[in-house]
């Protein structure tokens, strides 16, 4: 029998909630309410009570403007240069470029590929203004070491949590740590929408209030964009955030399948210390990576790579003038990483599935 296994498909989840989402986009359209209306305020206060450490959050309309509007509420712009990591979604930088500001390439940890500390202090120089860390995979940056930089230097920090929703670290949930913390409900997220989404967390009034002219259109203290959590994402979003729970689970539970029957050639990148772990991708390192990748979708698997190139090497960014070899341990990763499928509705069967076609893949 041929395996077919997709990267993402939401569709299984779909049929398991049909009924509930159906129902609330007709409660959407039947309200008469289609902009910022009750569901995006009930969302908007059921994120804050699962974050659960007081504050506000304001729905935008997804995670690079949830970033960019974030960093133009805390007052960053030209001249300022803002901190981050090379590998991660394109989106991270170029929202520092929305802004203005320069995006500053700091590289990773060899046994998390999450930022590092210790070479982020090394980036900072008298225009850094903001420091973005980058929860990737479902794993969380060392936040303990973050935000003693921040207090040492006066960085605001932005956390750029589209991979990390639900994910705890030293027993508090990531985009709680910094000044702002940015969710994406895009699809294949842990907090998936059914379109695009996104979200800012804040503990700080003024700052939310700042968010909440940003996002529409602005006002007369500042200008602003258009980006607004739409109501029918957020009646969904709703049912999807009493899901999580359940849905991390699952991805814990596949994310165990794959390093019980994973090839021994396949090494995975190391949790850190501290972390709950909530797997929205599933990463390995591997030799002859894309040959790996393309026997792998001969075998009706498909993967992902999470990144396939630097963004410091990407022509787009070539005005900040960075060279092959300046982040070695980021240019290193890039040429092994391989995303497998990873999403709660796999079944034992299809982690076996891949598996056997990742050994089938390295033969030889
Ligand atoms: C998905 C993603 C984004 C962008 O999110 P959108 O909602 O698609 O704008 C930003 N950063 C990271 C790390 C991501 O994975």
């Amino acid at each position: 029998m041929e395996v077919r296994i997709p990267r993402f498909d939401y569709r299984q989840q779909y049929r398991n909630i049909r009924t509930e989402v159906l129902q609330a986009i007709d409660d959407v359209l039947e309200s008469g309410s289609l902009i910022l209306g009750p569901h995006v305020a009930a969302f908007e206060q059921a994120m804050c009570a699962y974050l659960g450490t007081g504050g506000f959050a304001v729905g935008v309309g997804n995670c690079t403007d949830a970033l960019a509007i974030a960093l133009r509420a805390l007052g960053v712009g030209p001249s300022d240069e803002v901190i981050t990591v090379s590998n991660t979604a394109i989106a991270t930088a170029s929202a520092i470029r929305m802004v203005g500001a320069r995006p500053v390439f700091c590289d990773i940890d060899a046994a998390t590929l999450q930022l590092d500390p210790v070479k982020a202090e090394k980036c900072i120089t008298p225009r850094t203004r903001a420091i973005i860390p980058v929860h990737l995979f479902g794993n969380a940056v060392n936040m303990k070491a973050i935000t003693r930089l921040a207090g040492q230097y006066g960085l605001k920090i932005v956390e750029d949590c589209a991979q990390s929703c639900g994910t705890i670290l030293d027993g508090r949930l990531t985009g709680t740590f910094g000044d702002v913390g940015c969710f994406s409900f895009y699809p294949t997220k842990n907090l998936g929408a059914y379109g695009d989404g996104g979200l800012c967390f804040t503990r700080d009034r003024k700052l939310a209030e700042a968010v909440r002219e940003i996002r529409t259109y602005g006002g007369t203290i500042r200008d602003g964009v258009n980006s607004r959590l739409d109501e029918i994402q957020a009646a969904i979003l709703e049912i999807q955030l009493r899901h999580l729970p359940q849905y991390l689970i699952r991805r814990r539970e596949v994310a165990a399948l794959y390093r019980r029957h994973l090839p021994a050639q396949c090494w995975v990148p190391q949790v850190t210390p501290g972390v709950q772990h909530t797997h929205q991708l599933f990463v390995v390192q591997i030799d002859r990576r894309d040959r790996v990748l393309s026997r792998m979708r001969n075998r009706g698997i498909e993967c992902g790579i999470h990144y396939p190139m630097p963004i410091h090497l990407m022509p787009a960014f070539r005005m900040l003038e960075y060279e092959r070899g300046s982040l070695p341990i980021t240019e290193a990763a890039a040429d092994r990483l391989l995303s497998l499928p990873c999403y709660p509705e796999m079944t034992e069967e299809d982690v076996k599935n891949v598996c056997s076609a990742l050994y089938g893949a390295l033969a030889d």
